[in-house]
């Protein structure tokens, strides 16, 4: 067969299912869509732009699960993760999720660029993709199977160790709206609720296995380039002082001691005894031995276990930052043991742990205040720091049962069920639960998380370095609490990730990798020449294609918004003690990030910026 693809280190195929027909199609990748947009979060943006009419409801069937790779994705290019995109049940824009392990480069290995998936089973299924053999086949038997458990029984029916499977547990299969995916064991694409997408298409899990092979245009010149990569990640100090010694929770100090850690329902910035929760304790406490995605020179993970107490012997994924301070603080909680295993039932069941942290946080915050005291809640005596009780509640929304099948929609939608004075308390931004980088000692901070794409996210933009720890920004260094310059560091901070996610890199790399880096190795592996100012375009690019599939569903400047505590209430510790990311300090950003986009007043991209990106197709 002639292969036909924009370039070699494509497949040049996306493979579509139809749950509802059982049809499967395979089309073309477009040149004309990969020189734009590259693969990954764009390729993502672009197919659903055009496949998910404007309205649509996430649990419709007419919503779509795209897995999607990059050019660089089973290379040898550092640092690789995976990508899932649909429109997201939590917050109704577009959302994509990052996940590890091997389950996406099996996806290009078994000949394709993206895997679309749309309709609805009629009962619960499993899609088998073996290179060209694509089958649907009955999942029934796996009805209730916790992650693991379902991984290990696909590969079982299949006689196929090797095959990669990305899966739901029973939290996807009930929509609870924060489910996520797990993807190739321990590995979760965890925000948004792509898992209950895949639940809502009665779609238990994808088994892939793939026998081919990518190619790149610079054969050579890609290896030598790919291998100096490898070794700046490795001999990077700032790599190696946090995340390859101490994981993701290696930033637990650093952000309570700055005032950034979320504790209580984000009422604080700081919680006694913190450390307990960092990465160094971790490594004494749980660790077993390191672990990272594919072809990662940083290893950020390690698979760990619970050694002593009443869940000793759980095996878990590390605790990550996220999920330290979500589970952790956030809850009131510092023993390790309890986050570890909350972490652990979450990951097994099917939930994101910053949700899951974040409706806990706020349903302890209600029932402290007397907001909202439902019989069960008084049974369990929800109050910060009672770590049965997360444990509790945690299974209680995976299964949706009692009060749990109100908090598996979610913050926002718990305060519009709840009401009265329940939405002042509501730690949310577009929907989705904000992560631990709140923003009242870091305001551009702030306004990353008002403008990121997906609802509150910290993967869209990360000013904190900039403005905390004094990295420099595009025209120098900036004051940590003024509001100067920080729009252009979070323009910056956007095109760059949503270039970087375009490849599925790693954000982390971003920390040795700059984006010179990036567009050489894109250059070696497509044959096209691209430097560091066109990838950033790139970037620009998808960033204003998924703006605009968010105001075809209605999201304007309103929605560019924070939660009421962050504009209104002082963070009452810590070095930015006293200060807050006021309602005027949010539109004066607002107006100048609006200014630098070339969007209009209202956050709507103008004809002009669109033409400009050659995005002329979506005016
Ligand atoms: S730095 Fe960590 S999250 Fe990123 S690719 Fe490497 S192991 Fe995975």
């Amino acid at each position: 067969m002639i292969k036909v693809s924009p370039a070699p280190c494509y497949r040049g195929k996306i493979l579509e299912v139809d749950l509802s027909s059982g049809d499967v199609v395979r089309h073309p990748l477009e040149a004309n869509v990969a020189r734009k947009l590259v693969g990954g979060k764009g390729l993502a943006a672009w197919l659903l732009y055009k496949m998910v009419k404007p309205g649509t409801d996430p649990f419709d069937e007419e919503n779509v699960l795209i897995f999607a790779t990059g050019p660089l994705t089973g290379t040898i290019a550092p640092s690789q993760r995976g990508l899932v995109c649909a429109k997201s049940p939590l917050t109704g824009t577009f959302s994509d999720s990052y996940f590890g392990g091997h389950f996406i480069q099996e996806l290009k290995y078994a000949g394709y660029d993206a895997l679309v998936v749309k309709g609805k089973a009629e009962k619960l299924s499993y899609l088998w993709i073996n290179d060209d053999h694509v089958e649907v086949k009955d999942a029934t038997a796996l009805k209730g199977q916790d992650t693991t458990q379902t991984n290990v029984s696909i590969k079982r029916e299949l006689g196929d160790s090797l095959a990669k499977v990305a899966c739901i547990g029973p939290a996807g299969e009930k929509k609870a709206r924060f489910a996520l995916i797990d993807c190739d064991v321990k590995r979760q694409a965890g925000r948004g609720g792509l898992g209950a997408v895949m639940g809502s298409k009665n779609l238990k899990a994808v088994a892939i296995r793939g026998t081919g092979s990518v190619e790149v245009a610079k054969p050579q010149e890609f290896f030598e380039t790919a291998k100096k990569f490898h070794r700046i990640l490795i001999e990077s100090e700032a790599v190696q002082a946090v995340w390859s010694r101490y994981g993701t929770a290696g930033s637990v100090e650093f952000s309570n001691m700055q005032g950034l850690f979320p504790t209580k329902n984000f009422q604080d910035g700081h919680i006694e005894n913190g450390e307990r929760l960092s990465g160094l304790s971790q490594s004494k406490l749980l660790w077993l031995r390191r672990a990272a995605c594919y072809s990662c020179p940083i290893i950020c993970s390690a698979i760990s276990v619970i050694r002593k107490g009443p869940y000793s012997g759980t095996v878990l994924d590390g605790i990550e930052y996220e999920t330290t301070g979500l589970l952790g603080a956030n809850c009131g909680i510092t023993d390790p043991e309890v986050v570890a295993y909350a972490n652990h039932l979450c990951d097994e069941l099917g939930l994101d742990t910053i949700t899951a942290g974040g409706v806990i946080g706020f349903a302890m915050e209600l029932f402290e205040r007397g907001i909202w005291k439902p019989p069960e809640l008084e049974a369990l005596k929800l109050r910060f720091g009672n770590g049965e009780a997360v444990l509790k509640l945690i299974r209680m929304i995976a299964h949706r049962e009692g009060v749990g099948d109100l908090l598996a929609e979610g913050v926002k939608q718990v305060a519009e069920k709840v009401g009265g004075r329940a939405k002042d308390f509501a730690i949310h931004i577009k929907g989705l639960e904000t992560p631990a980088w709140p923003p009242r000692g870091s305001p551009g901070m702030g306004l990353a998380l008002a403008t990121a794409d997906r609802g509150g996210c910290h993967e869209r933009g990360w000013p904190v370095g900039y403005e905390v720890e004094g990295i420099p920004g595009p025209s120098g260094p900036v004051e940590r609490l003024s509001l100067e310059g920080k729009a252009e560091i979070v323009k910056w901070e956007q095109d760059w990730f949503a270039a970087v996610d375009t490849l599925v890199g790693c954000d982390f790399s971003r920390t040795g990798l700059t984006p010179e880096h990036s567009a050489q190795l894109l250059s070696a592996a497509t044959g096209w020449e691209i430097n560091a100012d066109e990838f950033l375009r790139i970037g620009e690019r998808v960033w204003n294609l998924t703006r605009m599939f968010n105001v075809r569903e209605g999201f304007t400047r309103k929605d560019d918004d924070l939660p009421r505590r962050f504009k209104e209430e002082p963070l009452p510790s810590g070095p930015a003690k006293g200060h807050m990311v006021s309602s005027s300090d949010l539109n004066r950003m607002l107006d100048d990030y609006y200014r630098l986009r070339k969007w209009d007043s209202n956050g709507v991209p103008t004809r002009e910026k669109l033409a400009e990106l050659g995005l002329e197709e979506f005016l």
